[in-house]
């Protein structure tokens, strides 16, 4: 068979909003507020007199926003119909920093909203799955789409080669981080991403 190029795209703040229902998950369910008034999470949660929830009690939050929350996860505009132009002609695989027990929900959620394809589940920088990936799939090309500039800079210390393209496509984050030295480039919407890749693909 003659080899296709992979797409491998992260999820939170790619394919699924995530601040704006975590925000909406904290408030409701725990009477928490999160401002981001820099790129952090564990910091900037607080309780109602002001004081900030200790990092220990975060993952339990994040877990619980998981198990019990993920169906407000609504899609980004814009990623279900690219994801569904490049799966024409290319493999695409959800690789996302996601605790293994979630993966499967997070799987059947992603096919309800349109973007029916295999989520992996991980833990830390991204090199070493992608890795992984090309090593099933032998591509003709690989491309890499994340919103967090550690794990370009994870993909790029194990597979220099994959071509690593930044989005940060939530608003509420966007001006907080900045382009990662570590992608080739950044596209913040998903109609430049496509074109982008679209151009690579044909080069
Ligand atoms: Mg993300």
């Amino acid at each position: 068979m003659k080899a296709r190029p992979l797409i491998v795209s992260d999820c939170d703040g790619v394919l699924l909003h995530f601040i704006a229902p975590f925000v909406d998950y904290l408030r409701e369910v725990h009477g928490l507020t999160l401002s981001m008034d820099s790129f952090a999470l564990t910091g900037n949660v607080k309780r109602p007199d002001g004081s900030a929830v200790e990092p220990k009690e975060f993952p339990p939050l994040l877990d619980g926003f998981f198990a019990d929350w993920m169906h407000n996860q609504h899609p980004i505009i814009g990623a279900a119909d690219s994801l569904g132009q490049l799966a024409k002609d290319c493999d695409v695989v959800v690789l996302t920093n996601i605790a293994d027990h979630h993966a499967e929900r997070r799987t059947l959620e992603l096919a309800r909203l349109g973007m029916p394809y295999r989520v992996i589940g991980n833990q830390g920088g991204k090199g070493a799955p992608m890795q992984k990936l090309l090593d099933e799939f032998q591509p003709s090309e690989a491309i890499f789409i994340d919103d967090l500039p550690p794990n370009h800079t994870s993909v790029k210390a194990h597979v220099p080669h994959v071509h690593r393209l930044h989005m940060v496509a939530e608003l509420e984050v966007r001006h907080l981080i900045p382009q990662s030295p570590d992608a080739h480039a950044r596209h913040d919407d998903w109609p430049a991403m496509l074109s982008h890749i679209e151009t690579i693909l044909k080069g």
